[in-house]
């Protein structure tokens, strides 16, 4: 079993070096237990918090042991009734190609059915970056019919499901991403009503006229993913009483300053701003997926796929996704 452990504390930006990668044998099943062979290993942003060991909503990831991550895979072997050979499962298996789960533990291991869903769906659209997007939207934002609405990050996995569930609602839907590759694939594939190329606009004065162009009866609801000047920039241009979903904020994980040029304008504009953490809303899950799985299943949302091979690309590809370097959804292929 290849394993990938942090191995030391990034000073800055995070490196190849912080990360370690190791092989051990997989411990012998107790009763309640099964072995889940790792079919996919999803990277996400989050993680890149917990390689420090500052203060935050989430405990630090202890030096020296298996990077935390979510996976889906397969039942290999079982000491538990409530799981056969065979059966597909998500739960967060770590960067690791296999993990002993206890099947009792709740929220541990879902079984999930991969009829109309694929098995990497679980860890993107249909998954936590889908609940994500879901909550932001329909708890936060609220949209009403013909809303105009804002997403940073656009074509990632949590930009793609967002724009889906917000078209559904019937709102005009405007993404910022990076790069003109990625805006064409947001307004082509994605049915975003715009997309903005932030590295064309890459600062205030530019981007606040970008959105004005692109959102001429300004914004109601943003979804901010990013940080720094885009936010300072989509503050400029939202309505009295828009609602603003903060979800993340990328472009400060690797130690980035992002100071607020302008909070008056949160004032002045009578906005609400609201910060979340996806797992401490377990109630929405089952209707959010529910949803998300309909949307996937039905072809409405159609989510992209960066896939890297092998447990030993995972660290590249970790830091490539803070880069920007994926497109769609981050994951890694286990054989
Ligand atoms: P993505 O698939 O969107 O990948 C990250 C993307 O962020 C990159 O592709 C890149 O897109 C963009 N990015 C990276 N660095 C910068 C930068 N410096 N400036 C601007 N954009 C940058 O990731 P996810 O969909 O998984 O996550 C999106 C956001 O949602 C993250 O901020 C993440 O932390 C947050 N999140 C929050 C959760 C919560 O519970 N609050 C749960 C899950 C995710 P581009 O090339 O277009 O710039």
């Amino acid at each position: 079993n290849r394993q990938i452990l942090l191995d030391n504390r990034p000073e800055g930006e995070a490196v190849a070096s912080n990360f370690k990668l190791v092989s051990t044998d997989t411990p012998a099943l107790k009763d309640g237990e099964v072995l889940v062979r790792h079919h996919y290993l999803s990277l996400d942003p989050y993680m890149r918090g917990r390689m420090n060991d500052s203060k935050s909503y989430a405990a630090s990831q202890p030096l020296g042991e298996v990077m935390i991550g979510g996976t889906v895979g397969e039942v290999v072997e079982s000491k538990n009734p409530k799981f056969a050979v065979g059966d597909q499962v998500v739960g967060m298996g770590g960067w690791q190609e296999y993990s002993v789960v206890d099947g009792n533990a709740p929220g541990m291991l879902r079984k999930v059915d991969t009829t109309h869903v694929p098995l990497s769906h679980y860890l993107g659209a249909v998954g936590m970056p889908g609940v994500t997007a879901w909550y932001g939207l329909v708890k936060i934002i609220a949209p009403k019919e013909g809303n105009t609405l804002v997403v940073s990050a656009a074509t990632g996995a949590v930009g793609s499901a967002f724009a889906a569930l917000a078209k559904a609602r019937g709102c005009r839907v405007v993404g910022i991403a990076g790069g003109p590759e990625k805006c064409k694939y947001a307004v082509d594939e994605l049915h975003f009503d715009a997309c903005i190329d932030y590295r064309q606009h890459p600062d205030v004065k530019t981007m606040s006229k970008a959105l004005k162009d692109a959102c001429p009866n300004g914004i109601d609801g943003y979804f901010e993913n990013v940080g720094g000047y885009i936010l300072d920039s989509v503050l400029l241009r939202t309505n009295a009483f828009a609602r603003i979903a903060l979800c993340g904020m990328i472009a400060g994980y690797d130690g980035a300053p992002l100071p607020l040029q302008n909070p008056a304008l949160i004032l002045v504009n009578r906005l609400m701003i609201q910060g979340f953490i996806v797992s401490e809303h377990m109630e929405v899950w089952p209707e959010a997926l529910k949803e998300l799985g309909t949307l996937v299943g039905t072809g409405k949302l159609k989510p992209r796929e960066t896939v890297a091979q092998g447990i030993e690309s995972a660290p590249e590809a970790f830091l490539g996704l803070l880069k920007g370097k994926n497109f769609g959804k981050q994951l890694v292929k286990l054989s």
